[in-house]
C-alpha cells in the first residue's frame, strides 16, 4: 500500500488530461508536477486519494533532452501549465498523439489524425486575463497565479500567456494601488477593496478594456484613480468596476458599473466586427481562433444553398462567418448574453441571413429539425461534448454534413463512436489553440452514410 512520505524511484509515462505528469508505482498512477514523459525521479509521495495518489520530485535521475528552461520561471510552481519546461515541437507532437489515442481506445475508430496547426507564437497569446490581488506587509501590491494545488499566489510581473500589453497594464495597476494606498481583498476575513482585474485586449485593434473587480461598490477616489490610470496607458479604451460582494471563488459578480468609455472593445476577426463585453465569451487565442474558423468553414465546404446549423454559437462568430458562403445560418447558444452579444454583431457587421435563438441545442433540435432543412450541421460544445438527445435527433434526421468542432478529445472520441453508426468519418485536423497547456481543439468533418 502506498503511503504519505513514503519515497519511489518513477519513470513519466504521459500527462493528466491537466497536463500533470503520470507516473505508476505497482500500477497505481501517480501525479507529479513537473515530470516530462521518459524522465526518471526519486519522488516522495505527498498525499494518497483512492484512485490516485500526488507525488513530488525530490530528485532527477535522468532528465529529458526535450525539457527546456521556461521562459517566465515562476511557471515551475504552476499546475495545468505544466509544458513550459517541455520544447514546444514535443508538446504539439504529444498531443497528436493524445487525439489519435482518444479516437482509437474511447471511439474505436480506426482513423489516424496526421495535421495538427501550432501555433506561430506560443506565448503570450491570451487575449483575457484574470489576476489575483495580494498584498506584503511592507505594502507592496503584487499579482500572479495560484501555486499548484493550493490558494496561494505566487508573484509574477508578467505571465507567459497574457497579451504583454495586458500585462503593462496591470503593472501600473498594482503601482497605482500602492500610491492610493487601497486595502486589498483577503478571503479570510472577506475585508477590503480590490479582489481581482480583469484585462481584455483585442488582438487585431489593440483596444484594451479593464474590469476592476471589487468586493464594495464604494471605493474612495475611484475617479481620481482612473484618471491616473489612463494618463500612464492611454491605450486603454475603456474601465468597468464590477462589484462581487460575495464569498466565492466565481470571479465576477452581477453588477457593473462603467467608469470610463464605452464598456465594450472591439476585435476583428476577417473583415467582420465584434464588441465585446466584459461577460462575452470570445476565444482567449485570437490568431489560433481565425485558423480553426477558417479550417472548420473551408472544410465544410459551404454553398450558397445551404441551410446550416452552429449549435453552442457563443457570440456568433462561426454563424456570421459561415454567413458569407451560405443562404442561411441559425444559431443556438444557451448563455442568454451571448445571444443578445450574437444579435447585435450580426447587425453591426449588416449580416441578414443568420438567425440567433436562445435554447438548449439538443432541444432546439428536436423541436426544430422538421421546420429547417438543415444541410450542414456545425457543433462546437463545451468539454462536455454533445448531449445525448442532440446525437439522437442527427441520427433521426440525417443531415448531410456535420462539422463537429470539440476542445475536449475523450468526449469528441465517445460521441464519435454513436455518430459512425450512421456518418463517415471524411477528415480530421487539430488546431493548438492553448499552447503551453495541455487543452486541444480537433475539427472533424462527417458525411452521412444515405
Ligand atoms: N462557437 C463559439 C462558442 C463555443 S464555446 C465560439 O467559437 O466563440 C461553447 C458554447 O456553448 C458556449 O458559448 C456555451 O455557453 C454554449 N453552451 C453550453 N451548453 C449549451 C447547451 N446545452 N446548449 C446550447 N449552448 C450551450
Amino acid at each position: 500500500m502506498i503511503k504519505e512520505n513514503d519515497i519511489y524511484k518513477v519513470t513519466g509515462l504521459d500527462y493528466t488530461s491537466e497536463g500533470i505528469g503520470l507516473a505508476k508505482v505497482d500500477d497505481f498512477p501517480i501525479f507529479i508536477n513537473n515530470l516530462i514523459i521518459g524522465e526518471e525521479a526519486e519522488i516522495k509521495i505527498t498525499k494518497v486519494k483512492r484512485k490516485f495518489a500526488l507525488g513530488k520530485i525530490i530528485r532527477f535521475t535522468k532528465m529529458s533532452e526535450d525539457r527546456i528552461t521556461p521562459i517566465v520561471p515562476e511557471t515551475i510552481h504552476l499546475g495545468g501549465c505544466q509544458f513550459t519546461q517541455l520544447s514546444y515541437e514535443k508538446e504539439v507532437e504529444y498531443k497528436l498523439s493524445k487525439v489519435n489515442r482518444a479516437l482509437r481506445v474511447i471511439g474505436g475508430l480506426d482513423y489516424e489524425v496526421e495535421t495538427i496547426h501550432a501555433a506561430k507564437s506560443p506565448y503570450f497569446y491570451r487575449n483575457k486575463t484574470v489576476l489575483p490581488f495580494d498584498k506584503r506587509k511592507s505594502g507592496k501590491v503584487y499579482t500572479g497565479l495560484y501555486r499548484h494545488n493550493t490558494h496561494e499566489i505566487i508573484a509574477m510581473d508578467k505571465t507567459h500567456l497574457d497579451d504583454e500589453l495586458a500585462s503593462d497594464v496591470v503593472r501600473e495597476i498594482r503601482n497605482l494601488l500602492e500610491e492610493y494606498d487601497y486595502k486589498i481583498y483577503d478571503e479570510k476575513s472577506h475585508k477590503g477593496f480590490f479582489r481581482k482585474v480583469m484585462v481584455r485586449v483585442s488582438y487585431y485593434l489593440r483596444e484594451v478594456m479593464v474590469v476592476l473587480i471589487t468586493k464594495d461598490e464604494y471605493i474612495p477616489k475611484i475617479d481620481a484613480f482612473c484618471s491616473d490610470l489612463v494618463a500612464k496607458c492611454p491605450y486603454i479604451t475603456t474601465i468597468s468596476q464590477n462589484i462581487n460582494p460575495l464569498r466565492t471563488n466565481v470571479i465576477l459578480g452581477k453588477k457593473e458599473k462603467v467608469l470610463y468609455g464605452p464598456g465594450v472593445i472591439n476585435e476583428k476577426l476577417h473583415d467582420l466586427k465584434f464588441s465585446l463585453s466584459s461577460k462575452s465569451f470570445f476565444q482567449v487565442n485570437t490568431a489560433q481562433a481565425e485558423v480553426l474558423y477558417d479550417r472548420a468553414i473551408t472544410l465544410a465546404e459551404l454553398s450558397k444553398s445551404d441551410v446550416v446549423l452552429d449549435a453552442y454559437s457563443g457570440t456568433g462568430t462561426i454563424a456570421l462567418l459561415a454567413s458569407k458562403k451560405a443562404k442561411e445560418v441559425i444559431g443556438v447558444e444557451i448563455v442568454k448574453e451571448a445571444v443578445e452579444d450574437a444579435k447585435e454583431n450580426a447587425k453591426q457587421n449588416n449580416v441578414k441571413n443568420v438567425k440567433f435563438f436562445k435554447d438548449d441545442a439538443g432541444a432546439f433540435l428536436t423541436r426544430e429539425i422538421n421546420n429547417y432543412n438543415f444541410d450542414v450541421v456545425i457543433v462546437d460544445p463545451p468539454r462536455k461534448g454533445l448531449s445525448g438527445e442532440f446525437i439522437n435527433s442527427l441520427l433521426k434526421t440525417l443531415p448531410p454534413k456535420i462539422m463537429y468542432v470539440s476542445c475536449d478529445p475523450a468526449t469528441l472520441a465517445r460521441d464519435l463512436k454513436v455518430l459512425t453508426n450512421k456518418y463517415q468519418i471524411e477528415h480530421i485536423e487539430c488546431v493548438d489553440m492553448f499552447p503551453r497547456t495541455a487543452h486541444v481543439e480537433t475539427i472533424v468533418l462527417l458525411t452521412s452514410k444515405n
